[in-house]
């Protein structure tokens, strides 16, 4: 490897915003470590990065302990999608919990900063709208969503005790519904699972009746609001990264429909359990520590993910 200002360790780095977080260091000029077990990863995400002499992948999983010396710490391995994160559950949490424990300790015996990918999932079926970070939420601790929830929450307390304990530099980012290229087409979520099943004219599965709602962010807006927070001195967080403008999942099957020209009908299938009514980001935080806000329109946003998809199939 050159020998670069920074070292970056990225748990989850083969995942859909892991890979472009590490292709966003490198191009600022990091050295950059990527670990990830492949569960919801492909190693076909970091293809362009492994000629790069900056870059190297190691399998590993977090849930092991694991000893390098790096500058920064980039904490985002763990399933995202409900599908996968719901199909080994007590993975999941073992993943959110004692992974995160790890690379705390990993922080401390290196003195790293560390940078935590928590989630609007925090803040559960919510009762208060927006959301902003001063909100505790509203989540079941016993449902199907809740090895990801709080294990997410859980996480979230560590990074804060570790800080408070051990004066770990830490920021955490709850992050809202994010898309883009980079997601594997079995990842299970709403944008995908629409814009597959668009392009081949295939039935567009709504679940529920389709009115609740979602806000979502392209990737590139979201990896540069992780990036502004790393770097900034004022603020650890927890603090809101998302798209504020919100979309029921009627509106946003139809419009994906529209910009593929697709045949699909819509078909109505049951609501999964404790599926959130509605999720909105109060950005303030994000606006005035980081001046930071979205750039990417869900129409542009949603015709480059179109394009990604279209050449994957291909
Ligand atoms: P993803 O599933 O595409 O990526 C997660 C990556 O972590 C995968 O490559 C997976 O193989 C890896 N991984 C899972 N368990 C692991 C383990 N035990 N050890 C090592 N690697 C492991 O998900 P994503 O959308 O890229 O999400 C990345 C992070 O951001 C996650 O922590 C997620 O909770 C958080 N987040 C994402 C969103 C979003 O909308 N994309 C929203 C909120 C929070
Ligand atoms: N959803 C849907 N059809 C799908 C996949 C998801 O209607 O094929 C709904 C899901 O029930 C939820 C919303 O879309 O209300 C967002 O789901 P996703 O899994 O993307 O993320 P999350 O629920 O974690 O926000």
């Amino acid at each position: 490897m050159l020998n670069k200002t920074k070292h970056a360790l990225v748990t989850g780095g083969a995942g859909f915003l892991g890979s472009h977080l590490c292709e966003r260091l490198i191009l600022d000029n990091y050295k950059v470590t990527c670990i990830d077990n492949l569960f919801s990863g492909a190693e076909e995400n970091i293809k362009p990065l492994m000629k790069n002499e900056c870059f190297q992948f190691i399998q590993h999983d977090i849930t092991q302990p694991y000893f390098i010396e790096v500058d920064e710490i980039y904490n985002l391995a763990c399933p995202a999608s409900p599908v996968h994160y719901q199909h080994d559950p007590v993975k999941t949490i073992k993943t959110c919990v004692q992974g995160a424990l790890n690379m705390l300790e990993l922080a401390q015996k290196v003195n790293a900063k560390i940078f935590q990918a928590s989630t609007s999932e925090v803040y559960g079926n919510p009762s208060v709208h927006p959301q902003n970070e001063q909100y505790w939420g509203n989540v079941n601790p016993i449902g199907l969503r809740s090895c990801y929830d709080e294990g997410k929450r859980c996480a979230e307390t560590l990074f804060f005790d570790f800080n408070r304990q051990y004066k770990i530099n830490i920021r955490v980012a709850r992050i809202f519904n994010t898309y883009g290229p980079n997601m594997l087409p079995n990842d299970g979520r709403v944008i995908s699972n629409f814009i597959i099943q668009a392009i081949n004219n295939k039935p567009i599965t709504i679940y529920g009746d389709g009115t609740q709602t979602r806000s979502f962010c392209y990737v590139n807006d979201l990896i540069d609001g992780i990036v502004r927070l790393m770097k900034n001195e004022s603020i650890l967080g927890p603090i809101n990264l998302g798209n504020p403008e919100e979309y029921s999942m009627l509106k946003l099957a139809n419009k994906i429909v529209e910009l593929t020209n697709s045949k699909s009908k819509i078909i109505f299938q049951p609501l999964p359990q404790d599926d959130p009514r509605q999720r909105q980001p109060d950005i303030s935080l994000a606006k005035k520590y980081l001046d930071w806000a979205p750039t990417v329109d869900i129409t542009e946003g949603l015709q480059m993910t179109i394009n990604y998809f279209k050449n994957y199939q291909s």
